[in-house]
C-alpha cells in the first residue's frame, strides 16, 4: 500500500481526512538518521502538514514549525496541496526512556510555540501561532486549530518505529465540524473515535484511509473524495545552492577558497549533499562579480 490522502464528509456538517505515510516517514527516517523519538516526533508533524496541505488549493503549500525547548530543537515541515512533503528535526540523535511503553515525543519538544505558515501563491503569506499543549503533536495542531483559526478539530497521529529504528507504520486523521454541525452527528463521532486503537496500530494492520474513514464515520452515510498519492520530496538543486552562495558575497567565498578549497553544502530538508570544488566556487565567484 503506497502512501495517500482521502477527504470525506458525512452528515451534519462534518468533514474528515486521513492519511497512510509509513513509506514517507521512513524516507525521512533514513535521510535524517533520526533515531527513535525523533522519527516519531517528525513523521507525526509531516502528517499533520499534510492533512491541513490537503484543505488548500493546488500549488498552495503549509509550513508547521514546532519550536520546542526540549532536545529535538525545531522541527519545521513543509507539505504541499499536491501530496508532497519534506521536513527535518534540528537534532535527530536524541535517546530518551520510554514513558509507559510509548516514544516520549513531549519530553523530546519541550515547552514552546506550533507556528503554521500557509502560502496561498496571489497573496502574502499567512502565519498563525499558539503555545504548544503537550508537545505529542497532534494536540498541539488541535489547540492551534482552535485558538488560531477558530476551528474545532480532533487530530490523531501516530508513527509505530521498531527496535531495529525502521518505521513500520505511520498516519493520522483529522475531524472538523463546521459552525453549524448536527450535535447527533458529532456525538456518535466522538464514540466512533474513542473506541479506535492508536492510528499507528490500524495503519500496522493494513488499514487504508478509507479504512479510516468508515470507522471514523461508522453507522452514518459517508461521501469519499479521490485518493491523493503522497511523497516525500524536496526542491532543492544545485542551482537553489549556488545562488545560496552566491548571495554570501566576495569575502565568505573567497575565505572558503583559501582554507578549505571546496564547500560541501548538505540541504537541511532532505540531507542531500552538494560538492562545490575550486572550479566551481571560482564560478560563483564570477557570478557575484557579474550580478
Ligand atoms: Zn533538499
Amino acid at each position: 500500500m503506497g502512501d495517500h490522502i482521502i477527504r470525506a464528509t458525512t452528515v451534519g456538517g462534518v468533514r474528515a481526512f486521513a492519511a497512510v505515510t509509513t513509506t514517507l516517514v521512513e524516507e525521512a527516517r533514513k535521510r535524517h538518521d533520526c533515531y527513535p523519538v525523533a522519527a516519531a516526533a517528525l513523521g507525526r508533524t509531516m502528517t499533520g502538514a499534510l492533512l491541513l496541505a490537503v484543505n488548500l488549493k493546488t500549488d498552495e503549500s503549509i509550513t508547521i514549525r514546532i519550536s520546542g525547548d526540549g532536545p529535538l530543537g525545531e522541527i519545521v515541515t513543509d507539505a504541499h496541496a499536491s501530496g508532497s512533503v519534506r521536513g527535518y528535526v534540528r537534532n535527530p540523535h536524541v535517546e530518551l526512556p520510554l514513558r509507559g511503553n510509548k516514544l516520549d515525543v513531549g519530553a523530546g519538544v519541550g515547552n514552546g510555540q506550533i507556528s503554521v505558515t500557509r502560502f496561498t501563491g496571489l497573496k502574502q503569506p499567512f502565519t498563525g501561532n499558539a503555545d504548544l499543549v503537550s508537545g505529542e503533536i497532534a494536540e498541539d495542531i488541535t489547540n492551534y486549530l482552535l485558538v488560531s483559526e477558530q476551528t474545532p478539530s480532533t487530530v490523531a497521529l501516530g508513527v509505530l518505529v521498531q527496535p531495529d529504528l525502521t518505521v513500520t507504520a505511520a498516519g493520522g486523521f483529522m475531524v472538523q465540524a463546521l459552525p453549524n454541525a448536527d450535535d447527533e452527528v458529532l456525538s456518535q463521532i466522538e464514540k466512533n473515535i474513542a473506541a479506535l486503537p492508536p492510528v499507528s496500530q490500524l495503519v500496522s494492520e493494513g488499514i487504508d484511509a478509507a479504512g479510516i474513514i468508515n470507522r471514523i464515520f461508522a453507522g452514518l452515510p459517508v461521501s469519499m473524495y479521490d485518493e491523493i498519492p503522497l511523497q516525500f520530496e524536496c526542491h532543492c538543486s544545485y542551482e537553489r545552492v549556488q545562488k545560496v552562495l552566491v548571495s554570501l558575497g566576495e569575502m565568505e567565498i573567497n575565505d572558503i577558497l583559501v582554507t578549505d578549497g571546496h564547500a560541501e553544502v548538505c540541504c537541511p530538508f532532505c540531507s542531500e549533499k552538494y560538492q562545490f570544488n575550486k572550479d566551481d566556487l571560482e564560478l560563483v565567484l564570477t557570478l557575484i562579480k557579474g550580478e
